[in-house]
């Protein structure tokens, strides 16, 4: 059924706006951009809108996340730094997008990260000026105050740490010079403390049931599903609409305000390049005739990478005594009831953002001391043994200066994009991780964290560069394949339009200029937030 105020022509349906994919902030923008009944509204998803029941579980993220029928099961180019593998990249393709897979930890980077961005020509996007978007997307624990938000959509909830771990962990930083902070968002991504979690009453929340489930009703929304959007129509210098698949078929649908692409990293460059905009070399490579030649689309690549330190210990922790058969029976029904519990939460003892070089202006680092090593596994004695004591030190590399590049694999848009994060090109990325790995075994050394540490199981005796080539991972956190600001590399300006087409922005992860030091969810809503904003001219950004 065409929306109110939708409009079928030919065989093509018109309607105000149409977003293409439904994740993190596709969802945003259907919620916003259908505020007002007179709007009509079309989200494409290529995915599908079927939750699984485990997707709800927090406690179940590690196999959320690797589950084939949630993602796009996307293989990356060998990388040349990091010993020629070619890794697997999970991303969400279902409704709710990557956010629906994730996981679920809430961190909107450190203020200086958007203060380098509005340094970079992305004016109006410094911390100051963003925070009221984070604040409207956030319904914050701790309640309304000038650094969060209490009554936006996105619940953002306390997690329940091993408190016992810790203080281990905590005191231990303390004694190499680094603070405790119980609010990453509020007080500056820097020192030991423990996430805040996208969740409600212990189950997942996703862009898709806060921002898309609560107004799927209104008439003037249509929200597809399994349609796989294959070009974006441009004519005379303005984007007319899309073709996308269905079921086999070829559909069109027009815009007549705005085609708004939030494809994700890897979705969004791929659709430019394969509706003609992007760099004519690689566009002629393929046949694909050009629109525009824009070099920024699909360069930029930026990702964190990760590397672990892992710790043999002298006793189970909370978590994993709490894995015990019976007691998980119990922790299921906690959980089935009151949301509380071992299932509500990820097995993690504490978080660190700290400088692997002192003079750094901001963290590079974060550690999440993670029990299981994320692979949660019940047990019952003499009939299954536990998962083991172990402590996995989970590191990310925050501000890397590796660069990749999202390109494309054929002149078929059905085709997977070739990814090349191109982890550890730069020396720089490397020498950033032996120190970060330093440090973590210098934490693992101090007491009483060292009180309960058996033995290093890796990196063990290796040398720490060829270990960091040989075990590095991409971190789940691409961006900036379609990096706004200025200069012939930017794909949009600060008002997210795609520079050189009317009637089209990229809204999404893809246009951060720089990949922020945490983790990327966040940053991207604020962005959704904010682009609507733009498109119903609420605001603009400078
Ligand atoms: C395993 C994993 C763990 C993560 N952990 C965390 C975490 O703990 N905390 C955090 O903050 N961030 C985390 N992230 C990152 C975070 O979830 C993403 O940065 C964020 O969801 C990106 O939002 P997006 O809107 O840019 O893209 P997505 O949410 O990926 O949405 C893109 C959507 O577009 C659709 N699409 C793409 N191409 C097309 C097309 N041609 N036609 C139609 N639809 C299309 C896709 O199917 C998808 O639904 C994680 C990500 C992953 C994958």
């Amino acid at each position: 059924m065409p929306a109110e105020g939708a409009r079928r022509e030919g065989r093509a349906e018109r309607f105000h706006f149409i977003i293409v994919g439904g994740g993190s902030a596709g969802c945003v923008l259907a919620n916003r951009l259908s505020e007002d009944p007179a709007d009509a509204v079309l989200l494409l998803e290529a995915g599908h809108d079927r939750p699984t029941a485990a997707m709800n579980v927090p406690l179940f993220f590690s196999k959320v996340s690797a589950d084939p029928a949630l993602g796009w099961n996307y293989l990356a180019e060998p990388e040349p730094h990091a010993g020629g593998r070619a890794l697997p990249i999970k991303r969400g393709k279902l409704l709710g997008g990557s956010s629906a897979i994730n996981g679920l930890a809430y961190t909107r980077g450190h203020p200086g990260d958007f203060d380098g961005w509005a340094e970079r020509g992305a004016r109006g996007w410094s911390h100051a000026e963003v925070l009221p978007w984070f604040r409207r997307v956030e319904n914050n624990w701790r309640g309304e105050s000038d650094g969060h938000g209490g009554h936006g959509p996105m619940p953002v909830s306390r997690y329940g740490r091993d408190e016992a771990l810790f203080q281990r962990i905590a005191t231990a930083a303390a004694a190499h010079g680094f603070r405790e902070n119980d609010d990453f968002d509020a007080n500056g991504a820097d020192g030991f403390g423990c996430y805040d979690t996208t969740t409600t009453r212990g189950r997942r929340a996703t862009a898709a049931t806060q921002y898309l489930d609560p107004i799927r009703k209104r008439p003037n929304l249509v929200v597809r599903t399994e349609c796989h959007v294959t070009r974006i129509r441009v004519e005379n210098g303005r984007a007319t609409g899309v073709d996308y698949e269905r079921a086999g078929l070829s559909e069109r649908a027009l815009a007549t305000r705005e085609v708004l692409l939030s494809g994700g990293t890897y979705g969004s460059p791929h659709l430019l390049m394969h509706s003609g905009i992007g760099p004519h070399s690689e566009l002629a490579a393929q046949g694909i005739d050009t629109v525009l030649d824009l070099r920024g689309v699909g360069a930029n690549l930026q990702e964190h990478p990760v590397v672990g330190a892992m710790f043999a210990c002298n006793a189970l922790f909370r978590f994993d005594r709490d894995m015990r058969f019976d007691r998980l029976a119990l922790s299921l029904l906690r959980w089935r009831m009151f949301g509380t519990g071992l299932l509500s939460g990820v097995p993690l003892g504490a978080v660190g953002f700290f400088r692997s070089r002192p003079e750094l202006a901001r963290p590079d680092i974060e550690v999440a001391f993670v029990t299981s090593s994320f692979a949660p596994r019940p047990w019952f004695p003499l009939v299954r043994k536990p998962n083991g004591k172990t402590l996995w030190c989970c590191t990310w590399l925050l501000s890397p200066e590796s660069r990749g590049r999202v390109g494309l694999r054929s002149p078929d848009p059905r085709d997977h994009p070739t990814i090349l994060h191109n982890l550890l090109a730069e020396p720089a990325d490397v020498a950033a991780l032996v120190r970060a790995l330093e440090t973590i075994r210098a934490f693992a050394a101090t007491p009483p964290f060292s009180d309960i540490i058996e033995s290093e199981t890796m990196p063990g005796e290796r040398g720490l560069e060829d270990y960091i080539r040989a075990t590095a991972v991409p971190g789940a956190h691409p961006t900036s394949t379609c990096a706004m600001g200025e200069g012939s590399m930017a794909v949009t300006g600060p008002d997210l339009k795609v520079k050189g087409v009317e009637g089209l922005r990229v809204i999404d992860a893809s246009v951060m200029p720089k990949v922020i030091s945490g983790h990327t969810n966040a940053a991207t809503l604020m962005i959704a937030e904010r682009g609507a904003d733009f498109v119903l001219g609420r605001s603009k950004p400078f």
